[in-house]
């Protein structure tokens, strides 16, 4: 099991808020089961998949027996576990909804991996559902819990660029295997943009603070290519934010990955050069003195995530990035959609206030 080698073996800490981890694919096995073992107040204490042997190796591998192990119909006897506190849904994008509803149903809190759903009324009815069962729902978005993140967005809110007039932002990246349930409408929901594109939307809202006022967009499906059948392969996107802010969005799965974020303000800029990988995110900024390069502690993105959903779960508080945070992203992204098909701008609510979708400011390593 491709565990990362040089991190500390788990404890067994009753403190810890307990995670069941729905789903066995790249991001848990490579990403996910390394972070919570650098967590401070987090750790797995059950998976669920329909790939026994691959669950009962990463089980053995945490330290985890074989009734740690569940199927997904067995899914409800996590009711049982006094120890799980949370359920991580980390399934395809068309399985989002149906566990989170069925997390919600035995009272377990849910994180849920981005996008929350397949659309806004999807995404909608899952709020409803954690809602009506009295559990915390979180979207998982790890670049809302980064320091770089967050100096970025408080380079713009403490106006250290001066008004900020425009941004643009890039997230593509190469899907070459036409049977990936990404390239399949049913299971993701759309292409490039609510897998990647997200990211360029959901931090231009966030370092904004702010919701667009309209879109416009378009998009690209090439004739001939089995991937693309179904999807989109690259996209484009115009965002109108509240005083003229001017915001653009480019996703493709067809370019070798690229992600930046640029803001442009009247005092300065900032320049993120990666924007969104998971390692090495860089950000620099520029103002009439020069350009500025901060540095940041070391710290993992999935880490942050597990340890403030954990805290909100402890002490009863509203996540950063709570349920209402994935259905604002698919209001938007359901708006580009329409735009794209119908070729006209599409206007949007707007008007909402600051941060209007989010909760508890998390804690941001190196961040006073
Ligand atoms: P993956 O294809 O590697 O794994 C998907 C898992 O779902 C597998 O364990 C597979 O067995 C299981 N599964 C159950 N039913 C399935 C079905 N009908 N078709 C295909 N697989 C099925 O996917 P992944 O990359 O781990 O992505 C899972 C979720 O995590 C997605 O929602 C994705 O958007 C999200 N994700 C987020 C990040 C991030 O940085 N936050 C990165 C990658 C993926």
């Amino acid at each position: 099991m491709p565990l990362k080698p040089d991190l500390p073996q788990p404890e067994a800490e009753q403190q810890r808020v307990g995670y069941a981890i729905v789903g066995l694919g790249q991001l848990t096995v490579e990403e996910l089961v390394p972070a919570v073992r650098t967590s401070e107040h987090a750790h797995v204490v059950a998976f669920v998949t329909s790939e026994t042997e691959k669950g009962l190796a990463l089980a053995r591998a945490v330290g985890l027996g074989e009734n740690d192990v569940y199927t997904y119909d067995d899914f409800e006897k996590i009711a049982e576990r006094g120890d799980v506190d949370a359920v991580y849904i980390v399934l395809p994008n068309a399985l989002h909804r149906e566990y989170v509803e069925r997390a919600a149903k035995i009272g377990k809190h849910v994180l849920c991996e981005k996008p929350l759903g397949m659309n806004a009324d999807d995404a909608r009815a899952m709020v409803q559902a954690c809602g009506n069962a009295g559990v915390l729902l979180m979207t998982a978005y790890r670049c809302q819990y980064t320091p770089e993140h967050w100096a970025a967005r408080d380079a713009v809110q403490n106006v250290k660029l001066g008004k900020v007039k425009l941004l643009d932002s890039v997230h593509v990246q190469v899907e070459d295997h036409p049977e990936a349930w990404r390239l399949k409408k049913e299971l993701a929901g759309g292409g490039p943009l609510v897998d990647v594109g997200i990211y360029c939307l959901n931090t231009m809202r966030f370092v904004l603070g702010q919701e667009p006022e309209w879109v416009f967009a378009a998009l690209h499906q090439p004739e001939g290519d089995p991937r693309f059948e179904e999807v989109e392969e690259s996209l484009s996107f115009m965002l109108g934010f509240p005083g003229g802010v001017m915001a653009n969005g480019l996703t493709s799965y067809g370019a070798r990955t690229t992600s930046t974020l640029r803001v442009l303000g009247e005092k300065g800029s900032l320049l993120m050069d990666p924007a969104f990988p998971y390692v090495g995110v860089s950000l620099s900024l520029t103002d009439e003195q020069g350009e500025l390069t901060p540095s940041f502690p070391t710290y993992d993105q999935f880490s942050r995530e597990f340890d403030h959903f954990a805290q909100c779960i402890r002490q009863g508080k509203r996540p950063w990035t709570p349920g209402e945070e994935g259905v604002q992203d698919h209001v938007v992204m359901d708006a580009i959609y329409e735009s794209a098909r119908t070729g006209q701008v599409v206007k949007l609510k707007g008007g909402q206030g600051k941060d209007a979708f989010r909760g508890t400011a998390p804690e941001v390593p190196g961040r006073d």
